[in-house]
């Protein structure tokens, strides 16, 4: 056979990145369009984009994780806040959209319309229940929405006086299936679900009918909410965030250090798992088998793999701990795969064809920070540097960050003088998540149908059997497969 397999390509006495190789094209005979992304997460968890954004504080709060989670993917909000400042984050990803609405927001009829306005500020949303005690599980009394109260100018007012009391309501028990077809017909914006003695025991919203059929590849939970990931760190602290993020309905956790095989750390995951069996724990982050080992032994339900390769970082420079990307990616994904759990390529990914790279070696997500720092839902205002519009960008470990409280992944938190293991600047403006994330899974169904397979698990089959083909560049290979010989050229939008 022409090229090489994965294994025979790693046991070159190097380390290799994305960019030392390259894979061999395959046989095609489907088009972009039937190929399949979807992929695990975790164990458990299965999402239909293999993207995942970092938990870092100029990546990842509520305005990522919704437009990933929409969009297939999912994101991870940082923790280098509070624990309400990041529990409000999951909870507005969480609250973004809904089956059943199981814990709406409730008014009683003695509140007034500022009270509204007060929901809507923080919320934003405005439809809400009115019941006799101002709570679920009480006689619902009414309704109000924006047209009850859009023109009234006196904000003082009672609700007792502009609530809508002609109400369609369903009855407790009913189907999703079915309560979405009185919504549909009733054309009302909320349809109230109301127990036998009449009192309100969920919501529904029409415009969640709108987004399901919008985002029909969206990440969402059995209650049809957007799914959201949480980071913590290996500290006691880590306990009560853990609490209070199961408390808002986070889906996952990810265990974030920058050498994930400590004792610090298995004692986390054990905790975890023993607290919190039905939650799933990402583990790493890490590059070695034995590692892997460890963690899977503790329980961890999936795999942060990367030590080193983030455009951000320093640490191999400063530590020289750590392992080239591609290297780890494969070696950490062909021991887990043993034992059913999937890895995540974290760090170094810069281009699709990096992406694309990480999945071919048997990563089943991959985790990037550079590549969503510069859109739109990204944390932080845009700015303009000799004309170019950018974004603030900043590794978890860096002066900046760690001045802002971001020592807790680096087992730095007590001592005086800390070590810095990453940099801050800008990227460049990519505009909107929902531009961008399209263009790159498109772009990711073609790299598959050059590859000649039409979905993850196929891919890794070929990969581990040895069928999947591939082949070193050289640096003069290197420079081939890029643009030369140009006087000028514009670069693509985004690559
Ligand atoms: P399943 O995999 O068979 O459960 O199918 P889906 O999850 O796609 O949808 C099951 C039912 O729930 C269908 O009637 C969908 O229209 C409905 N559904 C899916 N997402 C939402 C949502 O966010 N809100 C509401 N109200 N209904 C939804
Ligand atoms: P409204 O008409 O101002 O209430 O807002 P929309 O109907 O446009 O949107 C409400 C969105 O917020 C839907 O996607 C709901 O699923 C979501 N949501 C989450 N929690 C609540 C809640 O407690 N009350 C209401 N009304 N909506 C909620
Ligand atoms: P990028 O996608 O930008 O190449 O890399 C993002 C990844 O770099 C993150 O997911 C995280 O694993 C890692 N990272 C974030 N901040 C730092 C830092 O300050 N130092 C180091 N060594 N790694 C970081």
């Amino acid at each position: 056979m022409d090229g090489f397999s994965a294994e025979e390509l790693f046991t070159n006495e190097k380390g290799l990145t994305y960019n030392d190789f390259i894979i061999l094209p395959g046989y095609i005979d489907f088009s972009p369009d039937d190929v399949n992304l979807e992929s695990n997460l975790t164990r458990n968890i299965r999402i239909k984009s293999p993207l995942v954004s970092s938990p870092m504080d100029t990546v990842t709060e509520s305005n990522m994780a919704i437009g990933l989670a929409l969009l297939g993917g999912i994101g991870i909000i940082h923790y280098n806040n509070t624990i309400e400042e990041q529990v409000n984050e999951v909870r507005k990803v969480k609250r973004f959209e809904n089956g059943f609405i199981t814990d709406p927001i409730v008014l009683s009829p003695g509140n007034t319309i500022a009270d509204i306005d007060a929901i809507k500020e923080k919320y934003g949303f405005s439809g809400i229940p009115i019941t006799e005690n101002g709570r679920l599980n009480s006689l619902l009394l009414g309704i109000v929405t924006n047209r009850d109260i859009d023109f009234e100018t006196e904000r003082t007012k009672k609700l007792s006086e502009v609530m809508t009391t002609d109400l369609l309501t369903a009855k407790k028990g009913i189907s999703l299936q079915q309560a979405n077809q009185i919504l549909r017909n009733s054309k009302k914006g909320k349809l109230p679900i109301v127990d036998g003695e009449g009192r309100l025991v969920a919501l529904m919203s029409r415009n969640d009918l709108l987004k399901n059929r919008e985002y029909p590849s969206a990440s969402k939970d059995r209650h049809k909410q957007l799914m959201a990931g949480a980071a913590v760190s290996t500290r006691d602290e880590s306990r009560e965030r853990l609490a209070a993020l199961v408390e808002a309905g986070v889906d996952v956790v990810v265990i974030d250090s920058a050498q994930g095989n400590s004792v610090y750390q298995i004692e986390m995951i054990k905790y975890t798992k023993k607290t919190y069996p039905d939650l799933s724990v990402i583990a790493g982050n890490i590059v070695t088998e034995n590692q892997c080992e460890l963690l899977i032994k503790a329980g961890a339900d999936g795999l942060r793999i990367g030590m080193g390769p983030g455009s951000i970082c320093t640490t191999q420079t400063t530590m020289s701990v750590g392992r080239a990307q591609a290297t780890a990616v494969y070696k950490t994904a062909r021991f887990s795969r043993k034992h059913g759990v999937p890895v995540i390529a974290d760090g170094g990914i810069s281009t699709i064809g990096h992406i694309a790279k990480a999945l071919a070696l048997g990563a089943s997500t991959v985790m990037m920070g550079s590549m969503f720092a510069g859109t739109h839902e990204a944390p932080g205002e845009y700015f303009y540097e000799n004309g170019v519009r950018l974004k603030k960008y900043r590794g978890m470990a860096s002066q900046e960050a760690l001045e802002a409280g971001g020592t807790k992944r680096y087992f730095a938190e007590d001592t005086k003088i800390k070590v810095v293991q990453g940099v801050s600047g800008s990227v460049v403006d990519k505009g909107s998540l929902f531009d961008y994330v399209p263009y790159l899974l498109q772009g990711l169904r073609h790299s598959f149908q050059d590859i000649g397979t039409r979905e993850m698990k196929i891919l890794h089959d070929k990969l581990h059997s040895g069928e999947l083909r591939f082949e070193l560049r050289s640096p003069s290979a290197q420079m081939e497969g890029g643009v030369h010989d140009m006087y000028t050229y514009k670069e693509p939008k985004y690559m």
